[in-house]
């Protein structure tokens, strides 16, 4: 009897432990929440620019990817309203620029390494950083049908100026701004990017200076910004309107221009 009870209560069990077994099996929660997650990381994961990119460094919300399905496609935007430093001060970006999230971290990078220090240089405080264009879905120099700028990818910028803290302007290509200062940023802003434009390029960028980080092959890099010398150039300045009327130079120009929209912006 006893054994039987047993025996009875041992099938039982085993039935259970089959039943518990067979019900449940163990692998299916884990099917169920594995895609979600994997999904869930895909679309709100922040990217590693983004982790890297912290309130500590920028005032740079994340955008909607830009672009819509077009070749001006752009993922991983941000607005960059402003660089923060060291001191927690901060320098705007004005207006604020639309950019993808790599070269916004370089402009914060290039605006707190090498903006800030030329100008503390002059024994100044910089205030803000004056654009005129950052992204914008269009063929370089503006040129329809031209391969795309790297402003239609989000990955530039045309800058203007800086400002100061007590508000004064100084044009990066204006001659009669300090041209140590000129200098010395033309040559912390080429070794930081992979493009530099200015005067003296194609003519498209007299009054700016267009910084990218286009990749090419081989590490090969565009520095084209003449620091022009604003002693030796005064008179001249103030004789011959610029660009210079002559027409050959007008030729060479139009020449200029045309072969170097094949090589940049
Ligand atoms: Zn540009």
């Amino acid at each position: 009897m006893r054994l039987k009870t047993l025996a009875t209560l041992t099938s039982v069990l085993a039935t259970c432990e089959f039943a518990f077994a067979a019900t449940v099996p163990l692998p299916q929660p884990r099917p169920k929440l594995a895609p979600a997650a994997a999904a869930n990381s895909e679309s709100t994961e922040p990217s590693l620019c983004r982790q890297r990119l912290t309130a500590d460094l920028a005032i740079a919300p994340s955008l909607p990817a830009v672009g819509g399905a077009g070749e001006c496609a752009v993922e991983d935007v941000v607005r960059l309203e402003a660089v923060v430093l060291a001191d927690k001060s901060r320098v705007a970006l004005t207006p604020p620029a639309t950019m993808r999230c790599s070269f916004a971290e370089a402009i914060v990078y290039w605006v707190r390494e090498d903006v800030v220090p030329a100008v503390r240089s002059l024994d100044a405080v910089l205030g803000s950083i004056e654009n005129y264009v950052s992204y914008e879905c269009r063929g370089r120099n503006g040129v329809a049908g031209a391969k795309l700028s790297e402003h239609g990818k989000a990955n530039a910028l045309d800058v203007a100026s800086v400002k100061l803290g007590n508000g004064t302007v100084l044009g990066l290509t204006d001659l009669h701004v300090a041209r140590n200062f000129r200098e010395g940023l033309r040559q912390a802003t080429c070794a930081r990017f992979t493009t530099v434009l200015g005067p003296g390029s194609d003519g498209q960028h007299e009054n700016h200076i267009h910084v990218d980080m286009i990749e090419r092959r081989n590490g090969y890099r565009i520095c084209q910004w003449d620091v022009r010398d604003a002693s030796a150039d005064a008179a001249e300045v103030v004789r011959v309107p610029f660009p210079r009327p002559r027409p050959a130079d007008i030729r060479d120009a139009s020449r200029r221009k045309s072969s170097s929209r094949q090589e940049q912006k």
